[in-house]
């Protein structure tokens, strides 16, 4: 499928009202193609996206705006400016994180919303709920074992940067990278490969959200033995589910 078609797909998908995910200018999806990135240009509604609603952008030069220590929100507007320039659009301010986590990681597809739920935990005191271990197995298969939450940092060149150092650290600890990463009194990210597989993967962490919420109600949340966590992301039938969540097939 034509990327500007999947990603147009994807998004509406992402904000259409029961997903409960995005409002208004909330979130954004991109798709890797290449060297490059197509990613919601600011402003743009999910939920409405049209072919048009996504600007082109070269991975390789915004790395290098992030890893310039130097730069700042100037260099950033020159950089999104030249975007416009060439695009007709600038990029979401939430580009960058995009960028960080397509180095990081092998997606081909990026899905970043604020699901109400997901949120309620991580504008609580208790977001670390969300990454302390495995609720049930379906949550392990779809979304890995290890999560990564994020704290609070000011969006765009800072918390691209913070993202980045926090997903190495988080790699060299686990030796893969995260499927989701959680944003403190934010939002999240779905890392994968295909659209279907980063709204299954949204949605279960909408719905591990509300399995926190709920077991905290009725006295506060048990988490699996962590052996049994491990022996669901490694025995073979559930690699086997997961790796057709990659490949596309439910
Ligand atoms: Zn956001």
């Amino acid at each position: 499928m034509d990327p500007r078609d999947l990603l147009t797909d994807l998004s509406r998908r992402l904000g259409a009202p029961a997903m409960d995910a995005a409002l208004l200018g909330e979130g954004n999806t991109s798709v890797r193609d290449g060297d490059t990135m197509l990613v919601k240009a600011s402003g743009a509604v999910l939920g409405d996206a049209e072919p048009g609603d996504f600007v082109r952008v070269d991975l390789a030069e915004a790395l290098a705006l992030i890893s310039d220590d130097a730069a700042g929100d100037a260099e950033v507007a020159a950089v999104f400016d030249a975007v416009a320039a060439r695009e007709g659009r600038r990029p979401s301010v939430e580009a960058l994180l995009h960028v960080v986590l397509y180095e990081g990681t092998d997606a081909r597809v990026i899905a970043h919303s604020h699901p109400t739920d997901v949120n309620a935990l991580l504008c609580s005191q208790h977001s670390e709920l969300l990454v302390a271990g495995g609720l049930f197995p379906d949550q392990l298969v779809v979304l890995g074992a290890h999560p990564l939450l994020v704290p609070y940092v000011d969006p765009g060149l800072k918390l691209a940067r913070a993202v980045r150092d926090l997903l190495r650290a988080h790699i060299d600890r686990h030796g893969e990278a995260p499927g989701v990463v959680y944003l403190q009194n934010h939002g999240m990210f779905a890392i994968g490969s295909n659209p279907s597989q980063v709204l299954g993967m949204t949605a279960m962490a909408q719905k591990c959200a509300r399995a926190i919420i709920g077991a905290q109600a009725v006295g506060g949340v048990r988490f699996m033995p962590e052996d049994e966590a491990t022996r669901i992301v490694t025995r073979p039938d559930e690699q086997y589910r997961r790796a057709l969540l990659a490949e596309g097939a439910r």
